[in-house]
């Protein structure tokens, strides 16, 4: 299969305190060294608390952010430094769909205008070739050709995520990085877009990177899951090992809350402790020793590597260190 994307150590700081001079004197380290990739066609989810740093992570791999260090490769390509000029080709197959599509469209351009603009960008010239692969695009996620004149305000949330995806596909990406594509939706609509967003991936052999702090609609998308906790990836599997099988003590506790696939197999529901600690001071060796009921003293003092222990499955913690 290959891989699409690779991430190596790719760390995300951001000026917190400024001295008296204007030079930072304390970054948050929002991303701290992360390794992960996709192969073609697969679905990478990412999940973890709020501030964990997942969001950050995927506007740096789409260079929205300038990494602080590590390297991003793109179809075996490093994209890590890019300029603009060179993002713009890399932009044709890896494309954003985010939270708000209502903030993504600009109010003031029909959505024909706005799928058209897209076109006229990576150069087709043809107006006529532009109005027709729009038509295509909307029928495609499920609109009609009629909304071509219609502005953002005069559809759904559920409809504007559909025209959000016709934009995002308007490139032929075959990468599209989903930042909690649906939770800004009513439930009963969250179930339509997953299910198009799964029917494209299909159609078209689309990867995704999906990153959602809604584990049961990343149990349904994901061929593979990585859990991230204080800027770390702590846990990688596939989605039924990573769901059956939690290792890591944070995956554990943010996994239990998910029923079991079998009625009879109920598991005891972990609640985790304390608060997430500050990611410009993150704790000594283990980032979830403040959280953590097993910490040691060797958790306090060296920071756990990330391991395998058989199945795909990967975790970062001294409990996993002679596998
Ligand atoms: Fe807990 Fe130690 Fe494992 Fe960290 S390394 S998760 S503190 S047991």
């Amino acid at each position: 299969m290959g891989k699409i994307l690779e991430v190596k150590n790719l760390k995300k700081y951001f000026p917190a305190k400024k001295s008296f001079f204007g030079r930072a004197q304390e970054y948050v380290k929002a991303v701290d060294g992360v390794d992960f990739h996709i192969d073609y066609g697969e679905v990478l989810g990412l999940v973890g608390e709020s501030g964990c740093g997942k969001s950050t992570t995927g506007r740096t791999v789409l260079r929205l952010l300038d990494p602080t260090e590590g390297t991003i490769l793109f179809e075996g390509q490093d994209i890590t430094h890019f300029n603009k000029k060179q993002l713009k080709s890399v932009y044709k197959h890896m494309q954003l769909i985010f939270q708000d599509p209502f903030a993504s469209l600009n109010p003031r351009k029909t959505i024909g205008a706005t799928l058209e603009e897209v076109f006229l960008v990576h150069g087709m010239k043809d107006r006529a070739e532009r109005r027709e692969r729009a038509r295509e695009l909307l029928e495609m996620v499920g609109l009609r050709e009629r909304d071509m004149d219609k502005y953002p305000h005069e559809f759904s949330g559920g409809q504007r995520q559909r025209v959000v995806i016709a934009r995002a596909l308007a490139v032929n990406p075959k990468l599209v990085i989903c930042d909690e594509p649906v939770s800004a939706l009513d439930v009963s609509i969250q179930a339509q877009i997953i299910n198009l967003m799964m029917d494209l991936r299909e159609r078209l052999g689309l990867a995704y990177l999906f990153i959602s702090h809604d584990l049961r609609v990343v149990r349904y998308v994901s061929d593979r899951v990585a859990v991230m906790y204080l800027g770390k990836i702590v846990e990688i599997a596939p989605v039924e090992e990573l769901f059956q099988n939690p290792a890591h003590p944070y995956s554990k506790a943010l996994l239990s809350v998910v029923p079991a696939l079998k009625p009879g197999n109920r598991r005891e529901r972990l609640v985790l402790k304390g608060e997430v600690p500050n990611p410009v001071n993150p704790p000594s060796g283990c980032r979830f020793r403040t959280r953590c009921k097993y910490a040691t003293r060797e958790c306090s003092e060296i920071e756990p590597e990330i391991k395998p222990v058989g199945n795909g499955h990967f975790v970062r913690c001294h409990l996993y260190n002679s596998a």
